[in-house]
């Protein structure tokens, strides 16, 4: 069989001389990228937040430096879910509708995968994404909505993180187990397959099962390795997906290979994450600190960090685009070169943000109703409702914060976000901070804006201001938000998590909040002091009284960090130290 003399090949040095090996180069992609959402527009809601965007943020970075790739999601048919609120501000989830059709064409193949004891069909529909100099990429979304499989089997890819923990073991089997035999029927053969968080780590059970010839067991781990790739996405134990080892021998019909269930199982469960790191040759973080974090949680493997970055193409303002058409050449092939923002003339840029803030405050009027004053210091918040990134910490002192409204300098907040449908607390953060803009009125003007999705996004990041980050340390592993507003010459005031640790330089390219050392004992209250006290001495008077500085620091976010935080200095990382590099 064509797949095993592949695999056997790997596992045996490949002889670059020998005809098969030849034949078969032909058909090898560099890489090939699972991820169970990603997160491409607006119009494809096959994603819920961060990991999704950062997905398909990379997949255009890929396509932009012209490597050969296929990725392989879910179709995720009724998406995440729209958001809506009750009149006591309360979050609402409504199934998405939108037409696959125009976006995707339907692949005439389908496999099988056993879930259970029942045989589910699985076909997908495919995508393809141009990169700025014209390559293409291909991305796969697995579908099981075909007649001939059962009721419950159909809906496995209709909801993203819908369901019970079972739903999402079932659709795990669907992304790592179906998506490879797909590839395999379309005549893929990666050389690499990229799991982007243990979500797709079945692939490693499909590929393991494909080296049945080898029955050396080290050998066999050896040539998974040369295969796997893994990046870890979280620094919070509850966000690594682990099933009841029951469960797995149930769905898998105890077809789950000893040497797979030894390197996973701890305390009864199933470790995605320890599977996925157990057979990848290259494990990373997504930040230098979230490397540290990450090493502390499995210190059996060896970590390293590619920070994330975003894709510049799609999250500059159109306004901010054409500022950079008119002033570097090339950003759109070479984001490198938007180190050259610092010569953009400041009234050019001022007019570009200007414009940028002017769309996002149309929208704004057209949601809400609300004017907002382009004249005023708008802040941005906006990212999933969830405790840890404290969307709150803010609003924590309102009497302050009003004080320093009307006395230092006038501020306007625009917030956004979804929770989890099953995080209670998430719903409840947005249900206050919908409550307090009465509150506030009329010093100071919050609006809630519904459905955080790219549009929103799109609008949002850089028509604002500054752009607030306010996450418990050392909870945010990366956080891309900041690195969007970057690219659109919109500093961020930020606690020292993520990637800011790294692309933080106060009163340079934004602001740090929080005390180097602050006491554990109350932390809420000693960042919320730290924040305020930097709104007062620092963000209100150069917002208001030293135009110049402000938009020097406008250009520093783009051109210090614009140009680095970004899919292609990313993807060259991961193409260097991921995927072609013998680890
Ligand atoms: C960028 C983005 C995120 C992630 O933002 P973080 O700062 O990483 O929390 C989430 N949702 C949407 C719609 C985005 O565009």
């Amino acid at each position: 069989m064509l797949i095993n003399n592949y695999l056997l090949i790997g596992v045996m040095e490949q002889n670059n001389s020998s005809p098969t090996s030849q034949l078969l180069a032909s058909c090898h992609d560099l890489i090939a990228y699972f991820s169970m959402e990603i997160g491409l527009s607006h119009q494809i809601p096959t994603y819920s937040g961060g990991l999704g965007v950062l997905a398909g943020d990379t997949l255009k970075g890929i396509a932009d430096l012209g490597v050969d790739t296929v990725a392989v999601t879910l179709l995720s048919e009724k998406g995440y879910f729209d958001q809506t609120f009750t009149d006591d501000h309360f979050q609402q989830e409504h199934d998405v509708v939108w037409e696959k059709e125009r976006f995707m064409q339907r692949v005439p193949h389908v496999v099988e995968v056993v879930i259970e004891d029942r045989a589910v069909n699985v076909t997908a529909w495919k995508h393809i994404l141009t990169g700025a100099g014209g390559h293409q990429v291909t991305v796969y979304f697995l579908d099981t909505n075909l007649e001939e499989n059962a009721p419950e089997d159909r809906g496995l890819t209709s909801h993203l993180y819908g369901g019970d923990n079972t739903y999402r073991l079932r659709q795990e089997m669907v992304l790592g187990i179906a998506g490879v035999r797909l590839l395999r029927k379309l005549n893929h053969f990666p050389k690499k397959y990229h799991l982007n968080e243990g979500h797709a780590a079945f692939l490693i059970y499909e590929l393991y099962n494909e080296l049945h010839e080898v029955h050396d067991e080290a050998e066999k781990r050896r040539a998974l390795q040369k295969l796997c790739s893994f990046t870890t996405h979280t620094p919070v134990a509850a966000g690594h997906d682990a099933f009841p080892v029951e469960d797995i021998y149930h769905f898998f019909k105890g077809k789950m290979p000893q040497e797979l269930l030894a390197s996973s199982v701890r305390d009864g469960k199933f470790s995605m994450t320890r599977l996925a790191m157990h057979f990848s040759s290259y494990i990373n973080a997504v930040a230098r600190k979230h490397q540290e974090v990450s090493k502390k949680m499995f210190p059996e493997y060896p970590i390293h960090y590619i920070t994330n970055g975003v894709h510049v193409g799609t999250w500059a303002s159109k306004p901010i685009a054409q500022l950079f058409d008119k002033h570097i050449i090339d950003w759109r092939t070479h984001n490198l070169e938007l180190r050259n923002a610092i010569k953009i003339p400041d009234e050019e840029l001022i007019a570009a943000h200007r414009e940028s803030k002017e769309l996002l405050f149309s929208y704004v009027k057209e949601k809400t109703g609300v004017d907002l004053d382009p004249e005023v210091l708008t802040l941005g918040f906006a990212r999933r409702a969830t405790a840890y990134k404290r969307a709150d910490l803010l609003l924590r002192d309102i009497p302050r914060l009003k004080h320093l409204s009307n006395t230092v300098g006038k501020i306007q907040i625009i917030y956004a976000g979804k929770a989890h449908p099953r995080d209670h607390q998430g719903k409840e953060i947005i249900q206050r901070i919908r409550n307090l803009a009465r509150e506030l009125a009329p010093d100071i003007s919050l609006v809630f804006l519904e459905n955080y999705d790219m549009y929103v996004a799109s609008l949002l990041i850089p028509g604002v201001d500054v752009w607030l980050n306010t996450p418990k340390r050392p909870l945010e592993a990366s956080g891309t938000s900041g690195m969007k507003a970057a690219v659109n010459g919109v500093p961020s005031l930020s606690i020292p998590d993520g990637w800011w640790v790294e692309g933080g330089i106060h009163n340079i390219t934004g602001w740090n909040i929080g005390y180097e050392f602050s006491s554990a004992d109350d932390e809420d209250a000693a960042d919320a002091d730290s924040l305020y006290w930097v709104l007062e001495h620092d963000v209100l008077p150069t917002f208001y009284h030293n135009k110049k500085e402000f938009i020097q620091i406008m250009k520093r976010a783009i051109s210090l960090n614009g140009s680095y935080f970004n899919t292609h200095r990313m993807a060259k990382q991961y193409l260097v130290q991921a995927y072609t590099r013998n680890n």
